[in-house]
This record gives structure tokens, C-alpha cells and sequence, in this order.
């Protein structure tokens, strides 16, 4: 059984090499008497929260550290070979919180969601249709309290949520801008429903806003990376102010989306990637404008709002099927790839959502 384990605890921006791949045997039943369900791995996801859980946290955040010398744990696409759960059987499907390893023993198995629809690619219950899905869905529908003809700012919009709040606002007839940015960053589009991209290091930056206004259909996007100044940036686009900022990176461009708010404007804040590897945190200097601007910021967690899996299917699966959202996906192949690929979320190296494929089936 390959695994990823966390060597141990991480500052400043995390390494390869603060993860390490091992090998062991495991038996490919479950213990006798167990209650979980044993599972071979096929997709991993990697998330900027798990940044979060390479440090200590000594109990106070709302999910544990990881442990150094155990495999790294997140969520993923798995298969159950044995279960000692009568809710699963051998050959079921399932996304939820698994280990970074071919094969894991999942003891939670409440949180686990069964895949019924199989027609889409599998990968996609690492994104469209799982966590990343879900924190654009709830976002943007409820936090955001979106109101007809609004003008929408999405950062970080080619991720793995961003470029889902740009399609939902797209497709509920939004005015939509996004910010991304990267010198790496070109794609190749693949035959099949996703997109494999390539890393190669000769593209322009303007491939990735290309990619957000003709592929998502966004009204605008621009590279934050080529902006001298933020804020005039945001002017140019919203000559009449934001309504609705879908925050996931926090710093410079929190501070230049309150120079630009409209009155009652609303900020979802879904993540500050920019601040998880400072040890400490930038301040936002532009505050007062909320008050100013009547205007309402409110952070979510995802995992509350689960009970509304079922809906968001509903909702989704439709647009997929009929091609009217696209869903770009970073594939990085074999679990030897993991520790890069996460690694490669902090510096903008992933374009969509970064995925691990483990085994295909
Ligand atoms: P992405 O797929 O968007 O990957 C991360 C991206 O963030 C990178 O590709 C890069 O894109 C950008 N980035 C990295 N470092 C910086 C930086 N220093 N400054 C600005 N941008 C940076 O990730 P997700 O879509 O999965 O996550 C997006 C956000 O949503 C994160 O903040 C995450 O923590 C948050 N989140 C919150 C949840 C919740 O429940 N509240 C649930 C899931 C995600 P670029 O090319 O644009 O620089």
C-alpha cells in the first residue's frame, strides 16, 4: 500500500519534501469485527484548506492537524472492497474523507456520500460534483444574496470554485469579471469531458483569462499579477462598483474590492489563500468602506450546508449533462504526483481544480 505521510509540521509555504512517499502491505479485507468499510482510492483532492492542517492547531479550528509520519487525509473518489457497514456493499462508489494511499480503512463512514450517477467523469466528485462544488453553490446562492442584473468579482476565478461561481452567476444572467494569474499556467484541451492540462513554462499570462471568458463565458477577466495597481483595476471593470465579491485569496485584493463596493454590496468569504502561508496575517486597511457602503461580509464553511447535497444535484447534474458548464480539470497522475500537486496550489500552478488519479478503476 503506497503512501503519502506528513514528514512533519510545516511553516512558511509547504515543500514536497515535507511529505514522503512509503510503502506497506495491507491486507485487502477488513479486520474482523469492524464497522468501516475498506476502500481502494482512485481520485485524491487537493485543497488550499489542507494548508491549514500541515501545522499544529492545538484544538482550535473546526478540523484536526494532520499527525507527522501518518498518511496525509482529504477528500477523495474511492471504491469499497469490503464493508462491515450494512449502508455499503462491495463495488459501491463513494466520495468523502479518505487517506493519501491506494487503499484505506475509513472508520467514518457517516461521512461518506454514494455515487449513484456514473455518467459524468468519476474525478468530478472531487470538484463540480463534491466539496468545491457545493462551497460555489452555497457561496454564491446564499451568501451572497445575489439580486437580478448585479455585477459579480470572483478571485482566484479559474479554481476549483472560482470557475463554478463564474458559471452559476454566468448562467443566472450576471455580469461577471474574474482575476487569475500565472506565468506557467497554459492548457490543452482534451477530448474527453475535462480538460488535461500540460505544464508548460512558454505561455503568456493572457491564456488563463482567454480561458476564463471564452471557455466560462465570464464577461471579463484580467491577470492581478500584471496590475500595478488593484484597485484601478477594479474600477475599469465596475465603473459603477461591485455588488457581490466572491472572495478566495484576501490581502491586496480584499483591500482594493472595498475601494470599489457599491452601496449594500455583499462579500462571501470563502477562503484568503494568499494568507495561509504568512505567519502573520496582512491587516485589510480599507474596512471602514463597509460601513460607508452599508455593505455585508460573511465568511461559510461548506461542510455546513451538506444536507443540501441532494438539491445541488439536482440542480448541476442537468448543466453538465447538456454541456452548459464546462468543468476544468488539473490532472496530476499516480500518487508519487500528490505532494507536487498540493504543493503547486500555493504558487498558481494547478489551472481548475487539482486532482490526483490514484488508480482509474
Ligand atoms: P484553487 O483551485 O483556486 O487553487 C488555488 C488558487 O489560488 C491557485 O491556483 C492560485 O490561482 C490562487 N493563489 C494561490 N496563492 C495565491 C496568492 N498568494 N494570492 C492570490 N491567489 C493565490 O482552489 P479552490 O478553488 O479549491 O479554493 C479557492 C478558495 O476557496 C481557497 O481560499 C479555499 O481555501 C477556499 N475554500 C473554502 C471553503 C469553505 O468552506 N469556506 C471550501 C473550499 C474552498 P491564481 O492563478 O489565481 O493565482
Amino acid at each position: 500500500n503506497k503512501q503519502v505521510l506528513l514528514r512533519d509540521y510545516v511553516s512558511g509555504f509547504p515543500k514536497e519534501s515535507d511529505m514522503v512517499l512509503t510503502s506497506s502491505t495491507i491486507k485487502l479485507n477488513l479486520p474482523e469485527g469492524s464497522k468501516g468499510v475498506l476502500v481502494k482510492n482512485l481520485y485524491l483532492s487537493c485543497d488550499p484548506y489542507m494548508r491549514a492542517r500541515m501545522k499544529k492547531l492545538d484544538g482550535i479550528s473546526y478540523i484536526d492537524s494532520f499527525k507527522p509520519g501518518f498518511p496525509i487525509t482529504g477528500y477523495g473518489v474511492s471504491k469499497v472492497l469490503d464493508s462491515g457497514d450494512p449502508n455499503f456493499k462491495e463495488g459501491d462508489l463513494v466520495w468523502g474523507m479518505t487517506g493519501w494511499e491506494q487503499y484505506s480503512i475509513i472508520n467514518e463512514t457517516h461521512s461518506l456520500f454514494k455515487i449513484h450517477h456514473t455518467d459524468v467523469p468519476l474525478s468530478y466528485y472531487t470538484g463540480i460534483l463534491g466539496m468545491p462544488g457545493m462551497t460555489a453553490y452555497v457561496g454564491f446562492y446564499e451568501i451572497c444574496s445575489p439580486k437580478k442584473g448585479e455585477h459579480v468579482f470572483i478571485s482566484a476565478a479559474s479554481g476549483a470554485v472560482g470557475q463554478l461561481v463564474g458559471q452559476f452567476a454566468k448562467l443566472s444572467g450576471f455580469y461577471v469579471v474574474g482575476s487569475a494569474g500565472s506565468k506557467e499556467k497554459s492548457f490543452l484541451l482534451s477530448h474527453s469531458h475535462s480538460y488535461h492540462i500540460s505544464r508548460m513554462n512558454s505561455q503568456l499570462f493572457s491564456v488563463l483569462v482567454d480561458l476564463l471568458k471564452n471557455k466560462f463565458g465570464f464577461d471579463e477577466a484580467f491577470n492581478y499579477k500584471e496590475e500595478p495597481d488593484l484597485s484601478a483595476a477594479l474600477k475599469r471593470y465596475f465603473p459603477e462598483g461591485i455588488d457581490i465579491y466572491f472572495e478566495n485569496v484576501g490581502g491586496k485584493m480584499l483591500d482594493a474590492v472595498l475601494q470599489n463596493m457599491k452601496a449594500h454590496a455583499r462579500i462571501a468569504v470563502c477562503g484568503m489563500i494568499s494568507q495561509y502561508n504568512l505567519d502573520q496575517p496582512e491587516g485589510a486597511h480599507n474596512l471602514m468602506n463597509l460601513v460607508w457602503k452599508r455593505a455585508r461580509m460573511e465568511g461559510f464553511l461548506v461542510f455546513e450546508y451538506y444536507h443540501q447535497y441532494p438539491k445541488f444535484l439536482e440542480f448541476v447534474l442537468p448543466y453538465i449533462r447538456e454541456g452548459k458548464i464546462v468543468y476544468v480539470e488539473d490532472i496530476a497522475e499516480g500518487l508519487e504526483s500528490a505532494p507536487a500537486a498540493l504543493v503547486g496550489l500555493f504558487a498558481g500552478r494547478n489551472v481548475g481544480k487539482q486532482v490526483v488519479v490514484v488508480s482509474h478503476e
